[in-house]
């Protein structure tokens, strides 16, 4: 099965009736990266940096992120990598770098309010990026981003690396796109007003469903209430998407459920033709995007809408899956 697939890599990577998909890989590692061009992924659509800070004793120096940042965009060769900046707390943390005990760790000090807290090492990360994207097709994303206050705060830093590299005549993209990562509800509420100060939105399923549905992801004890198809997860990633077609900002997401086939009427439904997914997926999601119908999809999106329940939305979508290789 795994050959059969492969012989997939290299063809264009579409619907029966021809709307073209973009599938992007995953990685949390630059070992990964020849895996997913072997599988044929069109970009880096969410590159983990937190490996880069793990399995040492002192935070990275922008030198060492750079020689690592330039090296994945210069394998690409064009196609785009989105560099996440980091993305600690939570279920992640370093030995060197005191995190706080907590209580509820997934509600408290982690990613961006980690990076805005500690500007010194947000700054370090973000010129290490900017001063790669000179060298190919990067793209930046600020993960767990639920208010303006804090897009405008990541922002400003952002600026404040690019004025010190233009003084410093480093080169950097001028226009490097920034987007967010759309994974707490309170985002997707202000969906509208955050569109207006980025250049494209990452929905991250993986904790936006943990958090739409007050469901510890890592919690063994309510792993069955963790469910990406729940009517409610599906009426957020609408509202998403309105707002982000209402903006003109593109949209792609990186979560599990990009990988998960049976999400694709969904995302034929809701018009999205990004995905990001982890590299072992890739090939899976296109062998049965290849024998999907994009003029089926709206009546099963229609159809699944109606639905009460997750396990009624598994049932309809059951029923459409495309998975013969
Ligand atoms: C997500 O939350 O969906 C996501 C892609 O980020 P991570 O899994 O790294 O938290
Ligand atoms: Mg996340």
């Amino acid at each position: 099965m795994r050959e059969k697939l492969q012989t997939l890599a290299d063809i264009p990577t579409q619907t029966k009736d021809g709307v073209a998909f973009q599938l992007a890989a995953n990685i949390s590692s630059v070992k990964e990266l020849d895996q997913a061009l072997r599988n044929g992924a069109a970009g880096v659509g969410l590159f983990r940096t937190e490996f880069l800070y793990m399995d040492r004793d002192s935070l990275p120096e922008e030198e060492e992120q750079f020689v690592v940042y330039k090296q994945v965009a210069e394998q690409l060769e064009g196609k785009h990598v989105v560099i996440r900046t980091l993305d600690i707390g939570g279920d992640k943390s370093l030995d060197y770098f005191a995190l706080p005990e907590e209580d509820n760790p997934s509600l408290g000090y982690r990613a961006i309010r980690i990076t805005l807290d500690r500007t010194d090492l947000f700054k370090t990360q973000l010129r290490a990026i900017l001063r790669a994207s000179h060298y190919g097709n990067i793209k930046i994303l600020y993960p767990m981003i639920s208010s303006i206050e804090e897009l405008d705060k990541a922002n400003q830093i952002l600026e404040e690396a690019k004025q010190e590299l233009r003084v410093e005549r480093i080169p950097f993209h001028p226009k490097i796109e920034v987007g967010i990562m759309i994974e707490v509800p309170a985002a997707v509420i202000i969906a509208d007003i955050l569109a207006t100060k980025v250049d494209f939105f990452s929905i991250g399923t993986n904790d936006l469903v943990q958090y739409i549905l007050a469901v510890d992801r890592m919690n063994e004890q309510v792993a069955h209430l963790y469910d990406p198809f729940h009517p409610a997860v599906l009426r957020m990633l609408k509202r998403t998407v309105e707002a982000a077609k209402a903006a003109n900002l593109q949209i792609s997401v990186c979560g599990e459920m990009a990988g998960d086939i049976r999400a694709l009427p969904i995302w034929l439904g809701l018009g999205i033709s990004d995905l990001s997914m982890s590299v072992m997926s890739i090939l899976r999601v296109k062998n049965s995007l290849l024998q999907s119908q994009y003029s089926e999809s709206a009546a099963i999106w229609e159809e699944v809408q109606r639905c009460t329940s997750g396990k009624a939305v598994v049932d309809v979508l059951n029923q459409y899956l495309h998975q013969d290789v």
